[in-house]
């Protein structure tokens, strides 16, 4: 994508057709000249106006439509934008997308395109441009609240307000620096500044010390489903999912890759992994899938460890604790204790086990096949996601870069307040440089230029 690239772009913008109505958006210095190829009059701006579409060249009409004009800039990119709402057939978008294709100076957008122009026209900050990305991804309630307050600028206009009080604080120190033999100059110009990088420290502290909670609602809690093979781990997974998501096979050792379902649990996003049937094994490919499991499972939010309470003995607490041992100790484990409809009434298996000790948390008695005590469990996951999400739904971090950013200023502003015993103005004033430095490329104000293509590569072609 090329920045100084001007030309005129176009995109089919609304989902796949074929649809009640499709959305073709058009933006750029042509974008007028465009509309009026097509339907042969200018609408007043920001008024829907019904109008034929015609092929510019033959004059064939190719459909009827509401078309929108906003003149540049109060656009959403900046440029001169039109919308045509044109009927969602096939056929009708590629015909209007190839009558776009003849005027001169138009050209297909690129993924992301029209957001990168709003971007490059200041309509929207990088922050911004995430949690749009955001809001189109987001799958549950929980996510597209967060994902609008980014688009709206929570994290963007915190971090600009920081930047412009660093700026004033760097003002203060670079005047010291600039007129220090002017007897009108203080010379206590450095502790306020100082002062203000304090303070500014202890406010970025404080946003990063949410947990990566932000990060997670983004991304969906992790939950793993692991256990001895056989223990109905794929059939646990396909009921909380209630469709075919992992094979379900009687014999040990199907299951050989990690499956991932992505489930919404009152507003709040989970990601349940079933991993490989824990086991040592001589087969290679058996060893990876173990390998994958482990790995995945260890970055888990909680582990539901899953045994066959049928078999005499797997539902003893310290055997299952022996191989939960291998799990982070911050991830929660529970242990299902599963197929107990194979179990008779009265039979002491049924029983949850006395203690909850050596790192279990919580005890089911369940049957994945027959759905007996799959409420509970439901229920629990229901309240583990909202006490893990509930109090944090402000988090401002919501991702690894944000994350990185903040760090790298408090790095920079620790720098600074060192050289406080030196009273080196100079080196004050390089260190709160790069903290400004390090928050404006947050937001995009600075030398960002390696990271957009990382930003906009997440867009679909015509957002
Ligand atoms: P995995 O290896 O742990 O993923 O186990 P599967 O989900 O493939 O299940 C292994 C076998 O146990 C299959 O034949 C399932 O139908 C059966 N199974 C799973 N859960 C239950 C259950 O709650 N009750 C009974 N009776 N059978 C089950």
């Amino acid at each position: 994508m090329v920045m100084t690239d001007r030309s005129t772009i176009f995109a089919l913008s609304s989902g796949r057709p074929p649809a009640a109505i499709a959305v073709v958006r058009i933006s750029g210095r042509s974008a007028g000249v465009a509309l009026k190829a097509l339907i042969g009059r200018m609408p007043e701006p920001r008024k829907a106006a019904l109008a034929r579409v015609r092929d510019p060249q033959s004059g064939e009409v190719i459909d009827e439509a509401l078309a929108l004009w906003f003149p540049a800039p109060a656009s959403e990119t900046g440029e001169d934008v039109v919308e045509l709402q044109l009927h969602g057939g096939q056929a009708v978008i590629a015909g209007v997308l190839d009558a776009l294709c003849k005027i001169e100076g138009c050209r297909l957008a690129e993924p992301g395109e029209f957001t990168r122009r709003a971007f490059e026209n200041g309509k929207l900050d990088l922050t911004r441009v995430e949690g749009l990305a955001d809001l189109i991804a987001a799958e549950t309630q929980a996510q597209r609240r967060q994902a609008f307050r980014q688009l709206k600028g929570l994290i963007g206009d915190r971090a600009e307000e920081w930047r412009r009080e660093l700026i004033k604080a760097l003002a203060l120190i670079e005047a010291r620096i600039d007129f220090s033999d002017e007897a009108d100059v203080p010379e206590n110009l450095v502790e306020p500044a100082l002062f203000a990088a304090q303070l500014l420290r202890s406010k970025i502290a404080a946003c990063l010390a949410d947990s990566g909670h932000g990060e997670r609602l983004r991304e969906g809690l992790v939950v793993a489903i692991a256990g001895p093979p056989n223990a109905g781990k794929s059939t646990l997974l396909n009921r909380l999912a209630r469709r075919e998501a992992a094979i379900v096979s009687p014999h040990p050792g199907t299951t050989r890759d990690v499956i991932e379902v992505h489930l919404d649990l009152d507003g709040y996003p989970l990601t349940l992994l079933d991993t490989a049937g824990i086991r040592e094994s001589s087969d290679p490919v058996e060893q990876e899938g173990v390998r994958r499991a482990r790995s995945r499972a260890a970055a888990a939010d909680l582990t539901l460890w899953v045994t066959d309470a049928s078999v005499v003995g797997s539902a003893v607490v310290g055997s299952a604790v022996g191989e939960v041992g291998q799990w982070p100790p911050n991830a929660e484990v529970w242990l299902l204790r599963n197929k107990i409809d194979l179990v008779g009434a009265g039979d002491p298996r049924t029983e949850s086990p006395p203690t909850m000790k050596n790192g279990i948390n919580h005890s089911f008695a369940m049957s994945a096949q027959s759905g007996l005590g799959m409420d509970s469990l439901v229920g629990a996951l229901s309240g583990f996601a909202s006490s893990y999400f509930g109090a944090t739904e402000s988090a401002i971090v919501t991702r690894g870069r944000h994350r990185q950013a903040f760090e790298e200023t408090i790095a920079a502003l620790d720098r600074a307040l060192s050289h406080r015993a030196s009273g080196s103005e100079e080196l004050i004033a390089e260190e709160l440089r790069s903290a400004t430095t390090t928050l404006g490329r947050l937001t995009g104000r600075v030398d960002v230029e390696d990271i957009l293509d990382v930003i906009f590569r997440d867009f679909c072609i015509g957002k």
